[in-house]
């Protein structure tokens, strides 16, 4: 594997260490396309899992169902082939993206929003010195994590806010950033 999708990954565990404990009687997870870096794709590629391609540069597990032709998807957000009995099959391997949950990222304007996920569980069972902590850990983690793989990831979802309706979700902002000559900067 890529030494810095190695890196990031061990850097985006640090970010939620208990969260396992407020997933196991939560079902909301993993309604998701599954976006891949394209490294990741690669890596997936190789194990045999199913992935799509969309648009020619973006890539996501193919979790859809479709009709009896197998010409129509019929669902539009699925949830993820590997979710199964509240738990994730490939939870070593899973994607960046799935790793950051609960942080998401919207658009707005030309600025790109980093915020948590207010519907998460674990987020919501956080006292106000604890979310304090995280707010911290995150900003830290997006300035020391190998950039080239965030810069990476935010121009994927940028792709993504491109061609899907996003879904709405209650979100608090920790951190914007601006796209200047193609690199994303933190506005301080
Ligand atoms: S919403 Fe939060 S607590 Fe629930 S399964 Fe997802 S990450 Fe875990
Ligand atoms: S790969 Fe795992 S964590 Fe990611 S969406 Fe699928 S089931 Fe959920």
């Amino acid at each position: 594997m890529n030494k810095q999708l190695k890196e990031i990954y061990r850097l985006s565990a640090q970010l939620f260490p208990n969260i396992s404990e407020s997933c196991k009687d939560c079902n909301i997870c993993c309604k998701t396309y599954g976006w891949l870096l394209k490294q990741e794709m690669e890596e997936f590629l190789k194990k045999g899992y199913p992935i799509v391609e969309i648009n020619k540069n973006l890539y996501c597990f193919d979790s859809f169902i479709r009709d009896k032709n197998n010409k129509r998807i019929t669902n539009q957000i699925p949830r993820c082939l590997f979710y199964k009995k509240r738990e994730c099959l490939i939870y070593k391997d899973r994607p960046f993206d799935c790793r950051l949950y609960p942080i998401k990222i919207k658009f707005q304007r030309n600025k790109l929003i980093i915020g948590l996920n207010l519907e998460c569980e674990y987020i919501l069972s956080l006292r106000e010195e604890e979310k304090k902590k995280v707010r911290r850990k995150i900003i830290v983690f997006f300035k020391k994590a190998p950039q080239t793989i965030i810069n990476d990831y935010f121009n994927l979802m940028e792709r993504v806010h491109f061609i899907s309706k996003p879904k709405s979700f209650l979100m608090e902002k920790i951190i914007e950033m601006e796209k200047n000559k193609g690199i994303w900067k933190m506005i301080e």
